[in-house]
């Protein structure tokens, strides 16, 4: 795509307000919505899906019949971006997930919900992101732990020798949360695939 106009950003639960307001700034001639019903989606070019708790978008997912048309979407190769929650809504294989959460399958990464444990709910850690050039200090809340990724997975940023941040395609992935500092490094990171795919 040369020149995408619109971004959606999945608006079920979670971190989607302060997505918009980072993806804005990244690029003013950007449309950026939120996206809660089918129409919407049909709307954008690319979704991101924010953190926030995987169990409750997944069920919010089938209650506002999104899943099949998002899953048709990704198929289709629309340029999706998972942060935390949303990495674990598009990973191939959950562990410590519930029973009646499913994600759409399209990054192949084996992820564990809360992998960080209990101690480490919440924590910050400086990262060095391939094709980003300044050091970039990353938020995790509650993150998922990437256990393994498959061979069409490219690890851009790594912590203690798990993956941390990937692509896999057209598709991007985060166990942290980009939308909670003022760097807009990994935002124009995704615009730039986004672009390119
Ligand atoms: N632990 C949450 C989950 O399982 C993810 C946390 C987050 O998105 N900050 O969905």
């Amino acid at each position: 795509m040369a020149d995408p106009s619109t971004i959606g950003v999945l608006a079920l639960q979670g971190a989607f307000a302060k997505h918009v307001s980072m993806l804005e700034q990244c690029d003013a001639s950007l449309k950026v919505i939120e996206v809660r019903t089918p129409a919407q989606l049909w709307l954008v070019d690319a979704l991101v899906i924010p953190g926030g708790e995987s169990t409750t978008i997944s069920k919010l997912l089938d209650l506002n019949q999104l899943r099949h048309p998002i899953a048709e979407r990704l198929a289709d190769g629309m340029a999706a971006f998972g942060t935390c929650a949303g990495l674990i809504l598009l990973a191939t294989k959950v562990l410590d997930g519930r029973e009646d959460q499913s994600s759409f399958g399209v990054i192949d990464a084996t992820v564990r919900r809360n992998g960080y444990g209990r101690q480490l709910d919440s924590f910050e850690a400086d990262l060095r992101v391939r094709g980003v050039e300044d050091p970039y200090r990353a938020v995790f809340i509650r993150a998922p732990k990437v256990e393994a990724v498959g061979p069409s997975v490219e690890i851009l940023a790594s912590i203690a020798g798990s993956a941390v941040l990937v692509q896999s395609g057209s598709i991007m992935a985060s166990a942290f949360h980009p939308e909670l500092t003022t760097d807009l490094q990994i935002h124009r990171l995704f615009l730039e695939l986004v672009r390119t795919s």
